[in-house]
């Protein structure tokens, strides 16, 4: 007898491994529970060795391949990441039709969907064009953002003024009020042509049969109860997640981080970490050590060189961070915290998960980049809200003013106010308290949805059932 083959998911990943992770769990997931198997495809501009490391480690039934490179040499200089990711893709339609044709005749009719994250949304036309039936969006941020981008057709209309000079705070449809500031930072400058393709991929993900969005009801329960309605005007919507990296074994490039936690009492740590691509300007970053120094509070900082005239996102097309980051500290904070054995600095990278889901760790101090924020609840630790670019302004508000998972650093970013609010979050009575009993709930909730028969099971079950019920493919 023939074993039952399932069906076979391309998926695009677009630069970032904020972005790949999460994809690549999904495929993983699709694997381990709906029988499928699915091929990665990623950009040739982001071919890093974290990145080949991490694909590499994927199951067998998680393939991978690079598009050739896209020529961008005549964008300016500057441009920014999100420009430069929708170009890469949208001049990627024609490579990428070719590779799902090849596809489609390698594994014997079994495409049956195809899957584009965030700023593939052009993408979508190669699927179209190579008769892939199903296509859908993964994205990989939250409901919040995910409102914000669908309403972008209409806002780009309705609001005169930049974003930034709205007097009122932005109300959208179950959702948390954004000052106008703390709006995802692509759309800050209407004369960028990244606000133009934020619009664009708003207009475009009308056109997927379907988002699969990161995020569970639980965290933000407002949009929630609206977008699991069915309505005419957009794809529908499911909320799949928290989707996070798993923690695998212990291997030695993780001994550094880990034996040094080993060692330190239980919940007493604050790791502090700006994901992949962040970077601080230099004056934040001294107050920072200073501010964890004068917190008391033990700590685990994974340090990056700082960002230059302002550049909040510099290493994002490369995890690994050019300088020795540990120049730029305050003199004498390395042997200081050394010989206290209070603090740990690593450079450019550490094993977030598995800092995450070790005891001693009772605080993230994090830039809230979504996977970040969900990683964070998943191991049920309270966060400093610290954020730099993206949607992650938003997401500090969602998450300190709308659910309390967080308390947010004040703006100024003074070392007191930095000590003062880590202290908060891992002593304090009163605010810190509330932040980790909301975070211990939300933990729960995030297992239970993932359980057999939990929301976010039954929502990707559904999803599947889609692409299978129709024999996943287009005559042509
Ligand atoms: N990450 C990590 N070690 C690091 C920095 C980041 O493992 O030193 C992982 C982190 O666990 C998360 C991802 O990289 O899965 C970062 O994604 P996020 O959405 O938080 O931020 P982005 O990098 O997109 O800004």
């Amino acid at each position: 007898a023939c074993a039952v083959r399932g069906p076979h998911v391309a998926m695009l990943a677009t630069p970032g491994m904020g972005h790949l992770i999460p994809l690549a769990e999904l495929a993983k997931r699709l694997a381990s529970r709906h029988g499928a198997t699915a091929t990665l495809i990623t950009f040739a501009s982001t071919a890093s060795a974290t990145q080949r490391a991490f694909l590499d480690s994927l199951p067998p039934a998680v393939t991978s391949l690079s598009l050739p490179p896209v020529d961008l040499s005549d964008l300016p200089r500057g441009a920014a990441i999100e420009t430069l990711m929708s170009e890469e893709c949208a001049r990627s339609v024609p490579a990428l039709t070719s590779i799902l044709l090849d596809l489609k005749r390698s594994t014997g009719g079994r495409l049956a969907a195809f899957v584009a994250d965030l700023f593939g949304a052009d993408s979508l036309d190669a699927a179209r064009a190579a008769g892939v039936r199903r296509r859908c969006i993964f994205f990989p941020s939250n409901l919040h953002a995910l409102t914000l981008i669908l309403h972008l057709p209409e806002l780009d209309a309705s609001v005169r003024c930049e974003f930034r000079d709205l007097p009122e705070p932005l109300r959208l449809p179950g959702c948390v009020p954004i000052p106008g500031p703390d709006i995802l930072m692509p759309l800050q400058d209407k004369s960028d042509p990244c606000y133009r393709w934020m619009v664009h991929h708003g207009e475009k993900y009308r056109d997927a049969d379907a988002i699969l969005v990161n995020s569970f009801d639980a965290v933000e329960p407002g949009p929630a109860k609206i977008l699991r309605q069915p309505a005419d005007h957009r794809p529908a919507v499911y909320p799949i997640g928290p989707l996070i990296h798993a923690v695998g074994r212990r291997d030695d490039k993780d001994a550094l981080c880990l034996e040094w936690l080993d060692r330190q009492p239980a919940r007493s740590v604050i790791f502090v970490s700006f994901g992949s691509g962040g970077a601080l300007p230099t004056e934040q970053m001294r107050e920072l050590a200073l501010g964890l120094e004068l917190s008391g509070q033990r700590f685990l900082w994974v340090v990056r060189s700082p960002s230059y005239e302002g550049a909040v996102n510099d290493n994002y097309y490369d995890a690994e961070s050019k300088k020795d980051p540990f120049a730029y500290l305050p003199e004498g904070f390395v042997d200081r915290i050394t010989a206290s054995g209070v603090g740990l600095v690593v450079p450019s990278w550490a094993p977030q998960t598995k800092v995450l889901a070790h005891a001693a760790t009772g605080g993230f101090l994090t830039h809230c980049g979504w996977n970040s924020v969900l990683e964070s609840l998943v191991y049920g630790v309270p966060m400093v809200a610290w954020p730099l670019y993206a949607e992650q302004k938003q997401n500090a508000v969602m998450l300190s003013d709308g659910v309390g998972a967080a308390l947010r650093v004040p703006e100024s970013k003074g070392r007191e106010k930095i000590a003062a609010t880590v202290r908060e979050v891992m002593q304090g009575e009163g605010k810190g308290a509330a932040v980790r009993a909301k975070v211990a709930e939300l933990q729960k909730a995030a297992a239970e949805g993932l359980r057999d028969g939990g929301a976010a099971a039954a929502a990707l079950a559904e999803v599947v059932e889609g692409w299978t019920t129709t024999g996943g493919q287009e005559e042509d």
